[in-house]
């Protein structure tokens, strides 16, 4: 059974195609855990769970819910840099041969609406599949890699332009970690959920005006990929993050920087939207 897992006020959830949640805990008499976390290592019985939802009565409605982050304290969270070929030439960038990952510090981890705190005068929006991993390990062939794949989730790469770029060498981590600087959600779907996990519409509007409109099939490094060489370097543990790139469009491009009000709404199909305000600090 297909799930859709949310963390509704701190609590392990699972959502209906209608929007309705229940408590996973309540619903599953008690075997899921009600931590988000410790929720995330009973996949198994997030599956079962799920297909108890249907005749069970909803505690709420995600539009009323105070939603977290469904997967709030990930053992890591990586990132992966210039992985469409179209953001790759838009940042006058050259094509990258190995890909380029860097850290999103998990204390950047924010709700799917919360706000997002701007840093100066150059932060910058990235629209993102988010790949959470389900088992964990090493050394995972591309062709074992989605076994390993829990859910996915939609994600905003918050960019510090100026603080990204600041040293030299740069060194991407903290311009992308600011707190607040990553949203993720509003739901983890389950992969058996997508008819083709690896080809999703993914799109970002600003104030309403589309930015970026991209398909996840036109990642330069596919998901099997980031899994296969990431695992060959470290293991990967179960809700791990893999933020998978951003396509064209992003502010920087057009020196159309995030600024106090601006709304960002970003949509992966069959996910659904995060919808984040951009705010000044204080
Ligand atoms: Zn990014």
């Amino acid at each position: 059974m297909t799930f859709r897992f949310a963390n509704v006020e701190g609590r392990s959830a699972l959502v209906d195609a209608h929007g309705g949640w229940f408590d996973a805990s309540r619903v599953s008499g008690g075997v899921v855990s009600p931590d988000p976390m410790e929720a995330w290592l009973q996949l198994d019985d997030l599956h079962l769970t799920a297909g108890a939802i249907a005749t069970s009565e909803a505690d709420g409605h995600v539009r009323d819910a105070d939603l977290r982050p469904p997967i709030p304290v990930p053992r890591s969270v990586f990132a992966v840099g210039l992985n469409y070929r179209s953001h790759a030439e838009e940042a006058d960038m050259e094509l990258p041969q190995t890909p380029l990952i860097f850290t999103k510090f998990p204390s950047c981890l924010a709700g799917p609406n919360d706000p997002v705190i701007l840093g100066g005068s150059t932060d910058d929006y990235e629209a993102e599949l988010v790949v959470v991993i389900g088992r964990g390990g090493r050394d995972i062939t591309p062709g074992q890699a989605w076994d390993h794949v829990g859910g996915l989730t939609a994600g905003q790469d918050i960019s510090d332009r100026r603080l990204q770029f600041a040293a030299k060498p740069p060194h991407f981590d903290l311009g992308k970690s600011r707190d607040t600087y990553g949203p993720i959600g509003p739901v983890v779907v389950s992969t058996d959920s997508f008819p083709t996990p690896g080809d999703l519409l993914i799109t970002c509007e600003v104030n309403g005006e589309r930015r970026q409109d991209d398909r996840t099939s036109n990642l330069v490094f596919d998901i099997p990929a980031l899994i296969s060489y990431l695992s060959g370097i470290l293991t990967l543990s179960p809700g791990d993050l893999i933020f998978t790139g951003t396509p064209e469009g992003v502010g920087a491009a057009s020196l159309r920087f995030l600024v106090d009000g601006d709304v960002i709404s970003t949509t992966v199909e069959g996910i659904g939207t995060l919808t984040n305000r951009c705010r000044n600090p204080g």
